[in-house]
């Protein structure tokens, strides 16, 4: 790739932005705090989706920043991989919240919410073109791969996708800080297996395309 091209594409995805930012298709423009675009190099044969932002990623309108973010982070370098290589996005761009107590709580996007983002993620992908993508829980994986995935049976698989050549999910960060003792370590485990047999994934095409 020229530095033109790569160029062009930094650029193109700044102008999505820009555009997105407006957007109000959905009533989590109402609360959200900032808007949470995505953010890496888009430059990169891989993208990592994850489902919304949560408290931390609205306060600071950057994805997967809270202790989350910290795992994704700790699970890449173990493999070789940082924020540099890859671009990490999520399936909506604002955070979804319910207040609970008194104070607000994440919560899960809605399918329409999901639905009314989805061009913006389209469009993040379509000027990417990622060869891998890795969805980041069941949730992402059921908006880039099929609507009825179950993360506990079809994790580390890779499928076909209309985003991209080839997509797979593993698990949430969030959800692998939430499990203890043998549990985490199990789950952690997998999280880097899978993340790095994408990254082999990516070698492999590579390979194949010459
Ligand atoms: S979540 Fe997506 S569709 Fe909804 S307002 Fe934000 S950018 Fe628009």
């Amino acid at each position: 790739m020229t530095a033109t091209d790569s160029n062009s594409i930094h650029a193109r995805i700044a102008a999505l932005a820009t555009e997105a930012e407006q957007c109000t298709r959905c009533g989590l423009v109402k609360t959200r705090n900032k808007f949470v675009f995505g953010e890496g190099n888009p430059v990169t044969p891989m993208v990592f989706v994850g489902e919304g932002p949560g408290e931390t990623e609205d306060q600071t309108g950057r994805p997967f920043v809270g202790r989350a973010g910290l795992l994704l982070d700790e699970c890449m370098r173990e493999v070789k991989i940082t924020r540099k290589h890859v671009y990490v996005c999520n399936v909506v761009r604002c955070r979804a919240c319910v207040m609970d107590g008194g104070r607000l709580k994440n919560r899960p996007p809605t399918t329409d919410e999901a639905g009314a983002c989805e061009p913006w993620l389209r469009r993040t992908l379509e000027i990417i073109k990622p060869l891998v993508i890795v969805c980041l829980g069941g949730p992402s994986a059921s908006t880039l791969i099929h609507s009825d995935f179950k993360i506990t049976r079809e994790r580390g698989h890779f499928y076909e996708t209309v985003y991209g050549p080839i997509a797979m999910a593993t698990w949430h960060p969030s959800y692998v800080i939430r499990q203890e003792g043998a549990a985490f370590a199990q789950v952690r485990a997998q999280l880097v297996a899978d993340i790095d047999a994408a990254r082999r994934k990516v070698i492999e095409l590579r390979k194949a395309a010459g």
